[in-house]
């Protein structure tokens, strides 16, 4: 097992990113850093309260700044470097599809979407095109950006979040996407309470995590270091609960991850359709023995499948 590098600065939390609880409950001992590479040592808790699940020491702020620059391959294999240019490894249409759909119902031409973290730009050109919206692309990489913004000819915002929130506060959008992105954030009550800030009356806001409650998820999703949270069901809907959110869908068909639509609690108070904490999902890691069992047999089960 690799050990995290000595220069990357580490912290150790003491209140739970979500509800401020101080108790936690170690569940598991190692985690990725590459898709499906070689595990490293590092530590994730639950919050006993909300059952946020949380790596605990992290990375700090700059920490993690060094870690994108240094170790971090910044797509994760999902495209390589040929001379000057980026070249694609897999085919991201299915990815792309997916996040149009579940837009489908809330989206009419001409609408402004604000895509953040949006990476290479796949994602945003084809909802620009299958809605014939009005997209703009948040992307911190400069590289990535580029790419989006030459390629596609995407109107991209080359900035981290925080930059954007402190020169782009007068914007109003009808949707915001943030595809593997809130878990990238520590702090994702604040994130989401200004993300929030940015939707029109009655826009939604399109969310992905790996769900940290699917054993069943390849281990190339098991504990990231670049994932503070690991959101499961239960602690997402406090999360949203917290930042002033509801979520109003959720795609049952969707295994290993958790894809919901949400939007401000006022906008979705008289609707049918909102997502109680149970209807979200079971919280099962409220069982915090069972949990990290579950997890251990899961793991050994991928090493062992993965040595055969
Ligand atoms: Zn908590």
């Amino acid at each position: 097992m690799k050990t995290i590098p000595e220069t990357i600065e580490m912290e150790s939390v003491k209140q739970c990113p979500i509800c401020a609880h101080t108790t936690f409950s170690k569940i598991a001992d190692k985690g990725i850093v590459e898709k499906a590479g070689e595990p490293y040592a590092m530590t994730n808790v639950i919050c006993t309260r909300c059952s946020c699940v949380f790596l605990n020491p992290r990375p700090t702020e700059n920490g993690y700044a060094e870690f994108y620059k240094t170790l971090y391959v910044s797509d994760r294999g999902e495209s390589t470097r040929e001379g000057e240019g980026i070249v694609m490894n897999k085919d991201t249409s299915k990815k792309t599809g997916s996040i149009a759909l579940a837009l489908e119902p809330h989206i009419k031409k001409g609408d402004r979407i604000l895509v953040i973290g949006g990476g290479l730009g796949m994602a945003s050109a084809h909802l620009r095109d299958y809605f014939e919206a009005h997209v703009e692309m948040i992307e911190p990489s400069q590289e990535q950006a580029g790419h989006a913004s030459n390629k596609y000819n995407l109107e991209v915002h080359n900035m981290d979040w925080e930059t954007f929130t402190k020169t782009h506060s007068e914007k109003k959008y009808d949707a915001i996407v943030m595809h593997h992105v809130l878990e990238h954030f520590p702090h994702p009550v604040t994130m989401l309470t200004e993300a929030r800030s940015y939707l029109k009356t009655n826009g939604v806001l399109y969310i992905e995590v790996p769900d940290a409650n699917d054993y069943k998820k390849p281990k190339a999703h098991f504990f990231d270091l670049l994932h503070p949270i690991s959101f499961s069901p239960s602690s997402m809907f406090w999360t949203l609960h917290y930042a002033g959110l509801k979520a109003i869908w959720k795609n049952e068909n969707k295994k290993t991850r958790l894809q919901i639509i949400v939007q401000k609690a006022e906008d979705a108070q008289d609707k049918q359709n909102i997502l109680s904490a149970k209807k979200l999902g079971t919280p099962i890691t409220v069982c915090y023995g069972l949990y990290r069992t579950m997890w251990e047999i899961a793991y050994n089960i991928k090493n062992f499948k993965k040595a055969a």
